[in-house]
């Protein structure tokens, strides 16, 4: 494997890191708390509140966007995997905590075990912990609804991390000594106060200014950005967030947004073609020299792994932004295929670019075709020689991923030769 310069490799090491981190906190939790001489349901309360509240912090430590410790975990995206699982499987073992409790009482009395599930019966501690649960609850449900706004999305999700400090504290105040929480407590406002200070507002972001604008493709546009200070290493392949600010004319939202590079410069320069699909990235449309930029990153390894072997390439729509960054890097190392798809002649970007850069380049040989329906992939794939043999890099919306990859292992492509990017967090 060849690593592109600027992007460290991924090793088992780093693969395991996130998940090993998520069960050294529980581990080390229930070690301290394991209830020696205590009934079953009382020691199954002990272990599933401890377990859940290590899993928790751990979750929240995931949740922080920042560069070196996305390398450490094995990229942002299997960071925000381990979180979202960190996540619920801590809220499942919480629930378990008042249930247990519940069945304790039970074996005194029905009476008994209602009481253990009824906080207006108990003080603030235990009204914390309820609190704790439900924000929780509506924090995570809305990570499983596809179809809800991104900042609607955000907001409701934000939730979930005042759940955590209202669970840690449900415990604190009951607890005579804080044990394990002189780690959590601390560890989890550090994870919030960096993920909301460092990252949502950008305080770690560097300063950038839009250079110069062009339009590749109806509602698309390219903004070049020049530092305003000390230049970030960003390999092809690779995205930023970006939150663009004030210009003459322009007022930016303001909000940090991934973005692929679709160019690197030698001198510092990035380039940026971002696609109107929703409401930043449409306003995003009007941008003009001059407006300040702020950039956070670089993360992802997409393109960085590549084998010596001969590639394929598969881009839909905007997806294209990865590749053409790589062939405006300069001439490629392997025979590549590039298969384009886009919906009509106005959406594709770069094709001419795509074009002489093929005509140019005698390992590149570009397969680009419009497709306003089911892309014709059966078709396309069964041009490209020697396809077994390929290393396969896909980059564009889902179903075209999905359809992709079952189309690939049908022509005997094998699951570890495709590597994939989704333009989607969640
Ligand atoms: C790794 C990655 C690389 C991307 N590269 C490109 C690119 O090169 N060009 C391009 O046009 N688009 C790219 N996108 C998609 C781009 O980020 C979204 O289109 C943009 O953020 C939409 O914001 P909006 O307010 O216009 O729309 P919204 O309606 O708010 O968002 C549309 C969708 O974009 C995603 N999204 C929005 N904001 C964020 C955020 N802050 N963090 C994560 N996901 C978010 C969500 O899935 C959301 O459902 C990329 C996304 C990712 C995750």
């Amino acid at each position: 494997m060849n690593a592109v310069a600027g992007v460290s490799v991924v090793s088992p090491a780093n693969r395991l890191a996130a998940p090993a981190l998520l069960l050294a906190l529980a581990a080390g939790c229930v070690a301290w708390a394991w209830p020696a001489g205590l009934d079953g349901w009382r020691a199954l309360a002990i272990v599933s509140a401890w377990a859940g509240s290590g899993l928790l912090a751990g979750s929240l430590l995931l949740m922080v966007r920042e560069p070196r410790l996305a390398a450490l975990f094995g990229g942002l995206d299997a960071q925000y995997r381990w979180h979202h699982r960190g996540g619920v499987l801590a809220y499942a073992l919480l629930l378990i905590h008042p249930l247990a409790l519940a069945g304790a009482g039970w074996q005194e009395s029905p009476a008994v075990a209602w009481l253990a599930l009824a906080p207006w019966a108990h003080h603030w501690p235990v009204w914390l912990g309820w609190a704790g649960l439900v924000l929780l609850m509506i924090g995570l449900a809305a990570t499983f609804s596809a179809h809800l706004p991104y900042r609607r999305w955000r907001a409701l999700h934000y939730l979930a991390g005042a759940g955590v400090l209202a669970g840690l504290g449900h415990v604190a105040a009951l607890l005579a000594q804080l044990g394990p929480l002189w780690l959590l407590l601390p560890a989890s406002v550090l994870a919030i106060a960096w993920r909301l200070l460092g990252a949502d507002l950008g305080l770690a972001a560097r300063p950038y200014r839009v250079r110069s604008v062009t339009h590749p493709a109806a509602r698309m546009v390219e903004a070049v950005l020049e530092p305003c200070g000390p230049r970030m290493a960003v390999a092809p392949g690779q995205f930023v967030f970006a939150a663009f600010g004030d210009g003459a004319h322009f007022r930016g939202c303001r909000e940090f947004h991934p973005f692929t590079v679709s160019g690197v410069g030698d001198d510092g320069t990035l380039a940026v073609g971002i696609k109107a699909l929703g409401p930043c990235s449409t306003h995003v449309q009007a941008l003009e020299s001059g407006v300040t930029v702020r950039l956070e990153g670089p993360f992802g390894r997409f393109l960085a792994d590549r084998a010596k072997s001969p590639q394929l390439w598969l881009a839909g729509g905007v997806g294209i932004t990865p590749f053409i960054a790589a062939l405006r890097a300069g001439p490629l190392a392997q025979p590549t295929v590039l298969i384009y798809l886009f919906r009509g002649a106005q959406d594709a970007a770069y094709l001419e670019e795509l074009q002489t850069l093929a005509g140019a380049d005698p390992q590149l040989a570009l397969l680009a075709e419009a497709a306003d329906g089911p892309p014709p992939l059966a078709d396309l794939l069964g041009r490209v020689p020697q396809l077994a043999g390929r290393a396969v890099q896909l980059c564009g919306p889902a179903p075209l991923i999905d359809a992709a990859r079952s189309e690939l292992a049908a022509r005997g492509v094998p699951p570890g030769a495709i590597h994939f990017e989704l333009f989607d967090f969640r």
